[in-house]
């Protein structure tokens, strides 16, 4: 109670004050590096922004504000090249910028694209290598969808989504999020396996919007040249101890060999699935790859960090809609 009685008048005046002050504005000796980790780009417009989570998107508008800010604090830079530069021991500017897409959403290339080409900057895609080009759907969106549709009535006699059911029969926003996070203690495949089970499919009125980018758009967008291409494996497993070392090595290696295989490129960068890694999976990752990015929060010092674990950023509308909230969040303050 206290807490939040001290947090509420400060939270403004801080935000204020790391967005003038913090790490994006001091120089420092050490080349320092900030990477960004972004979803989703839709409008509010888009029937898909509803069926989405907060933590997950960004609007156009706040990042093409996004890109212009970054301008006036960094020099942005690809991913790829700032990891080779360090590796050759070439200079390093002293607050460089790398943003990233994780997962490979089709509206990263419908709104995202447009504006890293007039902006004229690079960004490093990270695929989910075995679901580019399917129709699979991420099950918080088909959970939303259902809720959303009223479809929602049926999780009540499963034991799996019954963890997801909601009191009214059409939910709001708010309470479809919560649905989602009680059902977040479930595993993916039992998840999976209980849609599959009420043939999701059937349950909702209008055929959802292909998650994910196919195979075309992800080359278009690497043929401008902006845009690199990383592994986020091959099915977005997360790399825990539950996972066999068959599977672990698939979703390691293989997706790997088959990204590149496909987009005739060598690749060098790979992003954690929901920031998870064990021993094991570290060690395939640095074997195998240059660089790795994970969801651990903090900017990059180039002088002592862990190239396959790096930090990130993350970045989405809720905490990132003014340019004071978005400076702020780069401050390394907040
Ligand atoms: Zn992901």
């Amino acid at each position: 109670m206290v807490k939040a009685l001290i947090k509420k008048p400060l939270k403004p005046v801080l935000t204020s004050l790391a967005s003038r002050y913090g790490a994006h504005r001091q120089h420092s000796a050490t080349p320092r590096l900030w990477v960004l980790m972004y979803h989703r780009i839709l409008p509010v417009t888009d029937e898909r922004y509803h069926l989405e989570e907060p933590g997950m998107r960004v609007t156009p508008e706040s990042f093409e504000m996004h890109l212009q800010q970054l301008r006036k604090h960094f020099e942005l830079v690809s991913l790829k090249d700032w990891v080779s530069a360090r590796e050759e021991g070439r200079e390093l500017p002293p607050k460089a910028c790398a943003i990233t897409f994780d997962d490979g959403w089709r509206d990263n290339y419908e709104y995202a694209f447009p504006l890293l080409k007039q902006y004229n900057a690079p960004a490093t895609l990270f695929a989910v290598v075995d679901k580019i080009g399917t129709d699979f759907q991420f099950w918080p969106n088909i959970v939303a969808s259902l809720l959303l549709s009223g479809a929602g009535s049926r999780f009540k006699n499963d034991p799996v989504l019954a963890d997801a059911a909601t009191h009214e029969a059409y939910p709001d926003q708010e309470a479809v999020a919560g649905a989602i996070k009680r059902l977040k203690s479930r595993s993916d495949a039992e998840i999976f396996g209980a849609l599959d089970a009420m043939d999701w499919r059937a349950q909702i009125p209008s055929a959802m919007v292909p998650a994910l980018m196919n195979w075309e758009q992800l080359l278009d967008m690497q043929a401008s040249g902006l845009v690199d291409i990383g592994s986020h494996t091959r099915t977005h497993a997360r790399l825990t101890s539950a996972l066999p070392a068959q599977a672990l090595s698939d979703e390691i290696v293989s997706s790997k060999a088959r990204l590149e295989d496909k987009i005739q490129r060598a690749v060098d960068l790979f992003c954690f699935p929901n920031g998870d890694f064990n021993p094991e999976a570290l060690a395939l990752v640095k074997e195998t790859y240059k660089a790795a990015v994970t969801t651990n929060r903090g900017i990059n010092q180039s002088d002592t960090l862990a190239l396959h674990e790096l930090t990130r950023v993350g970045i989405h509308d809720d905490i990132a809609n003014t340019p004071t909230r978005f400076d702020a969040r780069l401050s390394g303050w907040v």
